[in-house]
């Protein structure tokens, strides 16, 4: 059993595996009733900020699904930006000033954030405002980028971020090339990025996640998860996740892309059967949240969690409970909402 928080206790419960979202409830979770510019709403007390970057990315992954969530709301993936740094960083400043009584913690995402001049600055102003539990999502190519002096990941490590997620499909550096389709080969992040990132990252207090989508291509099965854990742990990274493509409305979407994930989607039960019946792997925990569901195992000491998410699910749930603040989004066109689509559910509109 192992203790979330100060007052839950959870256990692994292989039937939440089966049962997955009928069994979740918003209220078994404590709400703190919270006033928004947009008006009274209840904030799940666990909140956390995704603060958008921007679109750009430097790869180009066969199963990228940035685009999924908007072509899942037959939205199309061109969204507003505010252009000039200084205008969207005055504006962010802005909206963190004002959530931060919430104490949400934040994640830094993207497209590719560690190639954005607005990294720097932003990393600046959440270490400032003094945000609990720090979080950047990256396929870490502009990690060792040099600015002021200093690279990303150190700059990062300074600035008391916590969680470094690096999002890799496999080991084989081919493989992974011809899956992630980087742009130019110096924005590519090789395993000897990754080591030297590792290497800095072990003289503070940022712990490294390696981040993989299971594909039938790459890693598809427990063994391919061994194979993937013993490699980086050599480095001393010791935390991983593995997600299943997400699920979605067929109908929205029509893309090339979709036709890979639909070709390519590992089922994550399967490989979850074949992991407990593995002696090295031993399950202790799995928790629900309230469109996605984690399992996590334990093997040769490092933490393997497998992670599913239903976006069909994520809409059942909120719109029965359409005063409930489950997550909130700063996008890049200067908008706070509480959804991944700027249009949806806005707490701080722009004026
Ligand atoms: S690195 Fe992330 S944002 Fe960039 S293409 Fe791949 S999945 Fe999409």
């Amino acid at each position: 059993m192992v203790k979330v928080g100060a007052e839950r206790e959870v256990r692994f419960d292989r039937s939440l595996r089966y049962q997955r979202q009928a069994d979740y409830n918003i209220y078994d979770y404590e709400l703190v009733p919270w006033h928004f510019e947009a008006g009274e709403r209840k904030a799940y007390q666990n909140l956390n900020l995704s603060i958008f970057v921007d679109d750009e990315c430097n790869a180009d992954c066969r199963f990228c699904v940035a685009q999924l969530r908007y072509e899942h709301r037959k939205q199309l993936y061109q969204k507003e930006h505010i252009r000039e740094d200084q205008r969207y960083l005055a504006r962010l400043r802005e909206v963190l000033e004002a959530i931060r009584p919430l104490n949400p913690s934040v994640s830094i995402t993207g497209g590719e954030p560690t190639i954005s001049p607005r990294l720097l600055p932003i990393i600046r102003m959440v270490d400032e405002l003094g945000f609990r539990k720090r979080t950047i999502t990256t396929n870490g190519s502009g990690l060792l980028r040099v600015t002021e002096g200093k690279t990303i990941a150190t700059h990062l490590m300074e600035r008391g971020f916590d969680h470094l997620n690096i999002s890799r499909v496999c080991v084989d550096e081919e493989k992974n090339r011809e899956i992630m389709r980087y742009g130019a080969d110096d924005s590519y992040c090789s395993n000897e990025d990754i080591r030297q990132i590792a290497k800095a990252a072990g003289k503070g207090n940022m712990r490294i996640r390696m981040s993989c989508i299971l594909l039938k291509p790459a890693v598809h099965n427990a063994a391919g998860i061994k194979e993937y854990v013993d490699f980086y742990r050599q480095y001393g990274v010791d935390n991983f996740i593995f997600r299943q493509l997400m699920d979605y409305d067929h109908k929205a979407v029509n893309l090339e892309k979709i036709a890979y994930c639909d070709k390519n989607k590992v089922d994550l039960n399967e490989v979850w059967e074949e992991m407990e019946r593995d002696p090295e792997i031993t399950p202790y925990m799995n928790l629900l949240g309230y469109y996605y569901y984690v399992e996590l195992y334990d093997y040769h000491g490092c933490r393997i969690a497998g992670e599913s998410a239903d976006l069909e699910q994520q809409y059942r749930e909120k719109s029965r409970h359409r005063d409930v603040v489950y997550e909130m989004v700063f996008h890049t066109n200067g908008v706070l909402s509480g959804s991944w689509i700027p249009t949806e559910e806005i707490l701080m509109d722009v004026k």
